[in-house]
């Protein structure tokens, strides 16, 4: 497969067209940001571990019946996708409070939720992705009433299978952020990244965080968080 044109460069990631149709080149970046952009820095061998860590998953999520865009790894930092349309919604889900949701609600972090918790954001970085709602959803056409009951169905299938597959290497699922988007035939499959930028891990025994919190609040050895969690998921 042949790398063409960049067509996007994003805040973790570059996109190429290939030579093959319907196919493009995600590339995984060192660099972070958080905060929408306002915190920027850079982690290094990031890049590598979440291109890892997101094809190992997306590959276990696959086996266990979950559609995604994945390919084929070509080297540490490059992935071979399926093109798709992005839903501009990200799909948030929480098991316990933790970030924005402690903030915005007054629950203290780590707090186990009664039940799961699913919320949109509307993709949009001029606006700061604003939490929206279904009908929001559906008023703006981001997505079919159909698509958003297979979305939410994907998410909340996704949050079992992660969530028992991790505590088994020792590692809460405390959120995660989704992206879906529709292939040339309408299939909705999950996109994007399952990584620890993307996620909140924190560790079972310890409670130590193993995810982009240490960047967000400066907390150190964040690389070395991010390798840990390579190494368990894949012994190296
Ligand atoms: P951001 O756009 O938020 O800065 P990234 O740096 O991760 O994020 O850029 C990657 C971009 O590629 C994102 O906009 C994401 O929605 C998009 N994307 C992910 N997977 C696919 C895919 N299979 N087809 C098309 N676009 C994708
Ligand atoms: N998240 C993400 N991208 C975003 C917003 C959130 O990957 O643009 C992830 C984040 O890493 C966390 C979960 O979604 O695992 C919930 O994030 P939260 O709403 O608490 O926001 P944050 O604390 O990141 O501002």
């Amino acid at each position: 497969m042949k790398k063409l044109g960049q067509i996007y460069e994003g805040k973790a990631k570059k996109v190429f067209s290939t030579d093959v149709p319907e196919t493009l080149i995600v590339e995984y970046k060192d660099d972070a940001t958080a905060f929408n952009g306002l915190k920027k820095g850079t982690i290094a061998g990031k890049g590598a571990i979440n291109n890892r860590v997101t094809n190992y998953l997306m590959q276990m999520l696959e086996k266990r019946g979950i559609p995604t865009h994945f390919v084929k790894e070509l080297s540490e930092t490059e992935t071979a996708v399926k093109k798709v349309a992005i839903v501009p919604i990200e799909v948030i889900v929480r098991n316990i409070a933790a970030g924005s949701l402690s903030k915005r609600l007054g629950i203290p972090e780590g707090t186990k939720l009664k039940r799961t918790v699913l919320e949109y954001s509307y993709k949009n970085d001029e606006l700061g992705d604003p939490m929206i709602n279904e009908y929001h959803a559906l008023a703006m056409e981001l997505a079919s009433y159909d698509e958003l009951r297979k979305i939410d169905e994907y998410a909340l299938k996704i949050n079992e299978i992660l969530g028992a597959y991790l505590k088994d290497i020792g590692i809460e699922l405390i959120d995660f952020k989704l992206e879906f988007g529709r292939l040339a035939d309408g299939t909705i499959v999950l996109a994007d990244e399952i990584s620890p930028d993307t996620c909140r891990f924190w560790d079972v025994k310890t409670g130590e965080k193993l995810d982009k919190d240490r960047f967000r609040r400066d907390l150190g050895h964040v690389e070395d968080a991010y390798r840990e969690v390579l190494h368990r998921l894949m012994g190296e």
